[in-house]
């Protein structure tokens, strides 16, 4: 699996000032200020708004928020995905070198920080290969049934469940995209009901990935990872949906050198932050 790791040490600095918006519980995306909204329309509809993100690591990184308040908790719905899978199609249009990403933080334990549900896009740093293009590379589209499995990467440490979306847009629609969603979201939720014996404490947290090509579903148990080392303190690694696809953000030094020292322990955090990987077992053993 292909790393991309960006360095953004001011971001530990809003994390810990009177900046960070969440300070006083408001919803950021509830009166948007006309600096950072791209469209207050996004499709017609009233539903959506497309705002920029106020803190950007990589460029073109917008949100594709609600109009009205709905919860982050909440599933995505049909109306949601082809919003989204729309938007791609239109960015990735514009110029044919540039390639999207869409995600969906969802729950306590995904790496989400608002509540209000919001996707968001960003372009996919070229010469970047995300791991979901290696897993989907030479794949058709396929709907999951009895004899199919969602595609999992054995040599991963942790579970994750991809399908390859059909190569021409004009078949890609509302109940296509809702079938690949709920049939990925059912193999994530399995990993919280077999754990509550265990976890009483686990809220169902998950992350989608979509592109063009692929949609991801990881199912989260933890939204920070603990890094041990030998010679400091445990270092903490917050990891949303971008890092299932390989993108890490590490906001202080010492993580930085860390990780970029010994890489494998990305693995370890995606790991903590997951569950164990299921390729090759059963659909029976933990089909929800
Ligand atoms: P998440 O952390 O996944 O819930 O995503 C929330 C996103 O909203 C983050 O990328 C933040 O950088 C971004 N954000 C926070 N406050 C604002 C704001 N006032 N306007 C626009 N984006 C914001
Ligand atoms: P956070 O403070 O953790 O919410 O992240 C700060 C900003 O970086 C937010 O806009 C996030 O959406 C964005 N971000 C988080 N992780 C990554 C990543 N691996 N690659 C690019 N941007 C990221």
């Amino acid at each position: 699996m292909q790393y991309l790791i960006h360095y953004a040490p001011a971001l530990a600095a809003k994390d810990s000032s009177s900046t960070k918006d969440q300070s006083n519980n408001e919803d950021p995306f509830a009166h948007p200020v006309p600096e950072l909204t791209v469209l207050d329309d996004l499709n017609g509809t009233g539903s959506y708004q497309l705002l920029l993100n106020k803190f950007p690591v990589v460029p073109e990184h917008v949100l594709l928020v609600t109009k009205q308040f709905e919860s982050q908790s909440d599933a995505l719905s049909p109306e949601d995905l082809v919003a989204t899978y729309q938007l791609l199609c239109k960015m990735d249009d514009e110029d044919e070198n540039k390639r999207h990403m869409a995600f969906y933080n969802s729950g306590p334990a995904s790496g989400s920080s608002q509540d209000h549900k919001h996707l968001q896009l960003f372009q996919l740093p070229s010469n970047f290969i995300p791991l979901q293009d290696k897993i989907c590379s030479g794949k058709e589209h396929f709907l999951p049934g009895f004899n199919a499995e969602p595609l999992q990467d054995a040599k991963v440490s942790f579970a994750h469940f991809v399908l390859p979306l059909p190569e021409s847009s004009d078949e890609v629609d509302e109940d296509l995209l809702a079938m690949c969603y709920i049939s990925l979201l059912q193999r994530a939720l399995t990993f919280f009901q077999d754990w509550t014996n265990e976890r009483p404490d686990l809220k169902k947290s998950y992350n989608v990935l979509l592109t063009k090509n692929w949609i991801c579903v990881v199912p989260r148990s933890k939204s920070v990872a603990e890094i041990e080392d030998e010679d400091t303190e445990t270092m903490h690694l917050g990891i949303n949906a971008t890092g299932y696809a390989g993108m890490i953000l590490a906001k202080d030094e010492a993580i930085y050198n860390k990780i970029v020292g010994e890489p494998r322990v990305i693995d370890q955090a995606l790991l903590n932050c997951g569950f164990p990987n299921t390729s090759g077992q059963k659909p029976t053993e933990y089909h929800y």
